[in-house]
């Protein structure tokens, strides 16, 4: 059957009807699935459309894996921010007599978790993250700024049943370095060009403010700054709830704070302004399935042509 597109009950009720029909498969886990077929051809297909609208800008491409070092999400500040989203990888180090007892209480069912330590590889949590330092090691950054078109599956702890929160996605990100004017250009003209791409696939949207989910009371005025200052959109798209839609793109300014951290400059030593743009792939996909079924050879012919060509 063709999911009836339009009426969703709750979210938990739209995952449950795409575990139904194999559109994500179960693992066990809140927020940690597999994927379809037919839901990857679908962010392939909208991917190809992002790079289209992309390709005069001449961005340079690169893929980093899923994970980073570690010291670099703690110089970034992620763990003061966000703690609660942050994922690190642990290992076994241990020696033969450490290896009987961690074999001994995975027999005896109790938490071995203590028998693991921190490697230096923590999860990605943006795609973008990774990125700075090595701009920054490039050297002196040219007076035209550079733009990097990257991709990454991302972790963030927020276990959920809501299939738009996942704690495993892939986050596609263009991201431009250069003066503030720069930077400020680039995601005005992406704020305009992932409205028209979003409503150019039969897909209701709107665009507004928002703040990053900062921890703790602190937080509370880190994001009334970020608010105020108009330094994050996003592009809001109805997919698992009609009242509190689902944001699936964003636009990020960090006006010199990643510049100014790592020590991406221009020759003449001054720091350089950021802005990032964040494709959720799994997002998007969700709110093309939610609108138009999971039928694809059903999808409106306009939205088929802008996918497939
Ligand atoms: P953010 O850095 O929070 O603005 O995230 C960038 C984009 O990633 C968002 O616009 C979402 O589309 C997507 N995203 C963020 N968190 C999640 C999540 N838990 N599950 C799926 N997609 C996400
Ligand atoms: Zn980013």
């Amino acid at each position: 059957m063709n999911a009836p597109a339009k009426a969703v009950q709750s979210p938990e009720a739209f995952l449950d009807s795409l575990f139904d029909e194999s559109i994500l498969i179960k693992t066990g886990v809140d927020g940690l699935y597999g994927r379809a077929g037919v839901f990857e051809e679908v962010i392939d297909r909208f991917e190809d459309a992002v790079t289209k609208m992309a390709v005069g800008d001449k961005a340079t491409r690169i893929h980093f894996p899923p994970g980073m070092p570690r010291k670099n999400l703690e110089k970034a500040g992620y763990l003061k921010s966000f703690p609660q989203l942050a994922g690190c990888v642990h290992s076994f180090m241990g020696d033969n007599a450490d290896h009987a007892k961690l074999v001994g209480m995975i027999e005896k069912g109790e938490d071995w978790t203590e028998m693991q330590d921190a490697t230096e590889v923590a999860l990605t949590p943006a795609a973008c993250y990774p990125l700075y330092p090595t701009v920054a090691a490039a050297g002196p950054v040219p007076d035209g700024g550079k733009l990097f078109d990257l991709k990454s599956y991302c972790f963030r702890h927020e276990p959920s049943k809501d299939p738009g929160r996942m704690q495993l996605f892939r986050m596609r990100e263009f991201v431009r370095i250069g003066t503030a004017d720069d930077v400020i250009a680039f995601r005005a003209t992406w704020l305009e060009r992932g409205e028209q791409l979003i409503k150019s696939l039969g897909l209701p949207c709107v665009i507004d403010l928002a703040n990053d989910p900062f921890f703790g009371r602190p937080g509370r005025m880190l994001a009334a700054n970020q608010r105020e200052q108009g330094l994050k959109f996003e592009l809001l798209i109805p997919v698992a709830s009609d009242d509190n839609p689902t944001a699936c793109l964003s636009f990020n300014y960090h006006q010199n704070h990643f510049g100014t951290l790592w020590g991406m400059q221009f020759a003449d030593g001054e720091a350089v302004h950021s802005a990032c743009v964040g494709f959720g792939l799994e997002r998007t996909a969700l709110a093309l399935f939610r609108h138009h079924g999971t039928k694809v050879e059903a999808w409106p012919d306009d939205v088929r042509r802008v996918l497939w060509g």
